[in-house]
């Protein structure tokens, strides 16, 4: 049973049956990065960030508020998450090494593209890591950048499942299928965090019909519709 409050009366399924309508499904993609520390995480709302660049000139003209939709992240084995995740065999605390990407192997990261690690070397890292697409629904926030005097975009992406680690710069895709409500102030966190939970329940039920799940998900449980809509690129 739905329980959440919902003080503003809203619906809890946005769009028609059939499926997102034009111009969605918009597309984005890149590595997570660093947000803005302001402890989305400590609200039970974390939002891995995206880097908004030149090529996504939809995000540029489209109203700030939040959109639901499919994220795609290709973690990597060692992350808990992971399709192909094997628990460590030891009794010792593995904090250390089942996080995959962490800040610490970020910055290593970043010292190797400065040392100049070749394309197919990357490649080759990243076959090694054995990483691979797992997809999940979202809820986006597109807003303008703090950093930059809100003259540039920025693109936050709360996924709707639990994970047991961090997946900073892991690769993340995203096919945004529709506008859920316009940004707001908020008097207090409360009130905030109310909203978010609601907009969180709006894209599962929303994204749940089968005009608007993504056909590679295949069957989740025993009983659920498959999915019509084509996620394709999620996976490519
Ligand atoms: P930041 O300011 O660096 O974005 P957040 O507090 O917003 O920090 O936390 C975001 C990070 O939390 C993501 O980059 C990701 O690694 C991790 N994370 C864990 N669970 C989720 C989730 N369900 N949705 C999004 N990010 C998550
Ligand atoms: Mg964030």
């Amino acid at each position: 049973m739905f329980s959440l409050p919902n003080p503003n009366n809203r619906p809890l399924l946005i769009g028609p049956p059939s499926g997102p309508e034009p111009p969605y499904p918009f597309r984005m993609e890149g590595k997570v990065i660093s947000g803005f520390g302001r402890g989305s995480k400590e609200l039970g709302i974390p939002t891995a960030n995206l880097p908004v660049d030149d090529e996504n000139t939809w995000i540029k003209h489209i109203d700030s508020g939040i959109y639901m939709g499919w994220a795609s992240l290709k973690l990597p084995a060692s992350h808990p998450n992971s399709a192909l995740y094997e628990k460590p065999h030891t009794t010792e605390p593995v904090m250390e090494t089942i996080i995959p990407s962490s800040h610490e192997q970020l910055k290593q990261q970043h010292t190797e593209e400065e040392k100049g690690v070749s394309p197919a070397q990357e490649e080759k890292n990243v076959d090694q890591e054995r990483g691979q697409w797992q997809i999940y629904p979202m809820v986006m926030s597109i807003g303008y950048n703090p950093f930059y005097k809100n003259t540039v975009r920025s693109a936050e992406v709360h996924v709707l499942e639990k994970f047991g680690a961090d997946f900073y710069g892991v690769e993340m895709r995203l096919l945004v299928t529709g506008f859920i409500r316009n940004e707001k102030d908020y008097s207090g966190l409360e009130a905030l965090i109310a909203d978010i939970e609601f907009d969180c329940e709006v894209a599962k039920h929303s994204l749940a019909r089968k005009g608007w799940k993504v056909k590679e998900l295949g069957v989740v449980r025993e009983g659920e519709e498959v999915g019509e809509l084509d996620g394709s690129w999620l996976v490519r």
